[in-house]
């Protein structure tokens, strides 16, 4: 029998979530809402909508390869050189490029835990070793990090804000550990949550983009922008690094409507504007509802919001029955996306339940 290389075995799949609808009828209940994915609460652009209906008629042909609109505008908002732009099928998929160009079997990659659980599988997928650390005061521990570092080390990955925590790594924290980093290892910044973030000592990692040659920036159009269903992200580096994932990377990995879709999102300021809008608003509204029924959490600089509870499974399995899906994050924590006024809302009245 075919058997797999010993390194796949031991890795854990990722385990899907039923569809809402799947769940709804297996439990008996109608009008769930969905806090669990950091979705955008609010939808998609309207341009963005716009934009989809009028490029269904060119599906027959194959995406444009390049990205080439997207990587112009892109190029501009950033003002960086549009050959130091790389899309991908969601910013997951770069990660995965990202370790399959510069890691192999034997290798290892230094991450935080918890965060992000791709990192992991991505560098599980080529055999190499993850060298996780603990957050210290739910953000990553820099210091720790930029140590932990050794003669293997290829990658150092950084999610800024952390998922699932919220805590940003601030500038001071991010010079020091980028003096400690040699050139020979990429630092990977994953800001899915960018454009989220409100603190003023928020780490500039494009800065480096001009004196360094090893930090690779990862951005998403699956958050803010309202377009998770569609797949696409974009990395920012220098040639040297972005020349040798395109090797790797499948010639049309983009697909059209998740281009011209992006491409629209962008430009629709007022969009993004009121997503950040109604996202601070849900912020300070469970703020002061978590903070009236004494339950400690951790404060957010994304759309999300970490709470340490005495059971995960348990407040997240009564929390379904009543409707509210969030996302358990180990034994003792569950995160809860921000959502709609009314939404966040019906999560603060099933918790009340939950926890009573
Ligand atoms: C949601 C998220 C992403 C985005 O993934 P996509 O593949 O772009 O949808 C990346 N990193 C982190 C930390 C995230 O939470």
């Amino acid at each position: 029998m075919i058997q797999p290389l010993e390194y796949v075995r031991i890795i854990q799949p990722y385990v899907p979530g039923k569809p809402i609808e799947e769940l709804e009828r297996e439990l008996g209940i109608k009008d769930s809402i969905k806090l669990a994915s950091n979705e955008n609460p609010i939808g998609p652009s309207p341009e963005a909508i716009k934009a989809v209906s009028s490029s269904f008629a060119d599906i027959n042909r194959y995406p444009d390869g390049g990205g080439y609109y997207l990587k112009q505008v892109l190029s501009e908002m950033l003002s960086v050189s549009e050959d130091e732009l790389i899309l991908g099928n969601g910013s997951n998929e770069l990660l995965d490029i990202a370790v399959r160009t510069f890691m192999t079997d034997g290798d290892e990659a230094v991450m935080a835990t918890p965060s992000f659980v791709v990192y992991l599988m991505a560098v599980q997928a080529v055999g190499g070793k993850a060298i996780q650390l603990p957050l210290k005061n739910f953000a990553h521990d820099l210091d720790a990090m930029a140590d932990a570092i050794t003669p293997k080390t290829r990658i150092i990955f950084i999610a800024n804000p952390n998922n699932p925590t919220g805590i940003i790594n601030k500038k001071n924290e991010f010079d020091r550990m980028m003096g400690k980093i040699s050139d020979d290892i990429l630092v990977v910044v994953d800001e899915a949550y960018y454009e989220y973030v409100t603190d003023p000592d928020y780490a500039d990692s494009m800065k480096y983009l001009k004196g360094r040659r090893n930090i690779l920036i990862l951005r998403t159009f699956s958050k803010i922008y309202g377009l998770a269903g569609l797949r696409i992200g974009y990395g920012i580096a220098k040639k040297n690094i972005l020349n040798e994932m395109n090797r790797i990377r499948e010639p049309f990995n983009t697909n059209t409507i998740a281009q011209k879709a992006a491409l629209a999102a962008l430009k629709d300021r007022n969009h993004i504007k009121k997503s950040q809008e109604t996202n601070e608003a849900g912020k300070k509204y469970l703020y002061k509802e978590l903070n009236s029924m004494s339950i400690t959490f951790v404060p957010t600089e994304a759309n999300f919001i970490y709470i340490p509870v005495e059971d995960s499974k348990s407040v997240y399995e009564r929390l379904l029955r009543l409707g509210i899906i969030i996302r358990p994050m180990g034994p003792k924590a569950v995160r809860v996306t921000i959502g709609l006024p009314d939404e966040n809302k019906r999560f603060i009245e099933a918790l009340k339940k939950a926890i009573s």
